[in-house]
């Protein structure tokens, strides 16, 4: 197996390379920017190339460094489409134009709660795709090591005692964070929400990469992060010393998305993958083949039992137009680094 998947990710870097020097008339081919597990994306990558016949290759990036690709990218697109990241850059990419309008058969199967969501005109061009729940990870041994219980709200995070013990990732690449920067300003308005995360900066030692920040609490290198709960889940699988809190009130969270990137070179390509991504097979694939556990969204999909329900949970009715926005988006994420990041620095 492992043979196999080293195969396909040197097929993986040779169909690169190709595409990069070949013409735009490449045919049977497929890129796709993934922005879920390495696993994940080289399974799906893997998958898809079986089943249509199509040299496929992919490039993992965070959400927040993709859009970033979009944009540059604009006028000579590199990939065809978008698996994973969380949605609103992905609204933001539609909002300026960077996506291609497809709306996959499944969407209509898409779970009861995220239905109006789909039916908008943002279905048009990204589809929900997996869900993901917001919360605090903790790595027990050292919880006990500073004498502190577990966290039960976001303000425990502030406690003193867990100064620079506490990592999130950056926003400007990592999806994860704008996701709990959409959190608090829909539990506290944005005033506050600023205010904590201010607060918080005080406790955090370093701002890295999402899949960094997991490394490094489980390595005990610090004591608390902020993340998606599925990646605690598997941690604590794998033997380390993980647990999760959700924190109490109401529960922030992600919808994953896959969007078709405009003007991809391999348009026809890129809509069966978008198609394959909702299929059952695809949506339990992450959970039954690589204890990933990522929601499916799709409602003939079954989900692992290690995730939480989503209909028992108390989901923040996010506001998809405001978080969606991309000057909201980029007005938010500078905000971050000029009254949080580098104003702290400043008196630090
Ligand atoms: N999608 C999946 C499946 C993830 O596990 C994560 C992060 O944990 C994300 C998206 C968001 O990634 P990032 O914060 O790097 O944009």
């Amino acid at each position: 197996m492992k043979h196999a998947l080293k195969k396909i990710t040197l097929a993986s870097s040779l169909a690169i390379a190709a595409l990069t020097s070949q013409s735009a008339q490449a045919e049977g081919r497929l890129t796709i920017y993934c922005t879920v597990q390495n696993q994940a994306c080289e399974d799906v990558a893997q998958r898809f190339s079986q089943k249509y016949d199509v040299k496929t290759s992919f490039i993992q990036a965070s959400t927040g460094t993709v859009l970033g690709k979009l944009k540059a990218e604009k006028d000579n697109p590199q990939a065809d489409v978008w698996y994973g990241g969380t949605i609103e850059p992905h609204f933001q990419a539609g909002e300026l134009g960077l996506l291609e309008a497809y709306r996959p058969k499944n969407q209509a199967n898409i779970l009861p709660q995220f239905k109006n969501l789909m039916s908008s005109s943002k279905g048009e061009y990204t589809s929900a795709t997996y869900m993901l729940v917001l919360g605090i990870g903790v790595n027990t041994e050292k919880l006990a090591k500073l004498g502190l219980p577990m966290p039960k709200t976001w303000d425990d995070l502030l406690d003193p005692k867990l100064s620079g013990e506490i990592q999130l990732p950056d926003p400007r690449s990592s999806g994860t964070t704008f996701t709990a920067m959409a959190t608090f300003i829909s539990l506290m308005g944005e005033e506050k929400a600023f205010e904590y995360l201010k607060k918080l900066d005080q406790n955090i030692s370093q701002y890295p990469k999402s899949n960094l920040v997991t490394t490094n609490l489980t390595r005990g290198e610090i004591t608390e992060s902020i993340g998606f709960i599925h990646a605690y889940t598997t941690e604590k699988e794998k033997g380390a010393p993980i647990e999760y809190v959700i924190p109490e009130g109401k529960v922030g969270y992600a919808l994953g998305g896959t969007s078709i990137i405009k003007n991809a070179r391999n348009l026809e390509n890129a809509k069966l993958f978008a198609d394959f991504v909702l299929s059952k097979e695809i949506q339990e694939m992450p959970w039954r083949d690589h204890k990933l556990y990522q929601i499916p969204v799709t409602v003939d999909a079954q989900a692992s039992e290690k995730s939480p329900e989503p209909k028992k949970l108390d989901l923040i009715e996010f506001d998809f137009d405001k978080f969606g926005s991309s000057e909201e988006g980029k007005r938010l994420i500078d905000k971050w680094l000029n009254d949080v990041k580098l104003a702290n620095k400043l008196t630090k």
